[in-house]
């Protein structure tokens, strides 16, 4: 058991993650004009299709002293449909 085998293996897996990450980069690029959704405490943006889950968690995670519906109303208008 020298383990460098292991070392080479995780530093591979490592590699192929940074190029994964490239190929979304260059996604989210063509994704900008779609940050339709506003966090109206930090005015950050988000992509339409960010989902009420993600939201949330922004709102928890940055905000933990608002309501989610003071971050996110559209999430208080909506009636159950766009569910992503
Ligand atoms: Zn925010």
């Amino acid at each position: 058991m020298g383990g460098g085998n292991g070392q080479k293996a995780r530093m591979a897996r490592e590699k192929n993650l940074e190029k994964q990450k490239a190929a979304k980069g260059s996604q989210l690029e063509s994704n900008k004009k779609a940050m339709t959704i506003q966090c109206k405490v930090c005015m950050q943006t988000f992509i339409c299709t960010t989902s009420e889950v993600k939201c949330r968690e922004h709102a928890e995670a940055k905000h933990p002293k608002s309501d989610v519906s003071a971050c996110f109303p559209h999430l208080n208008n909506k009636t159950g449909e766009m569910n992503l």
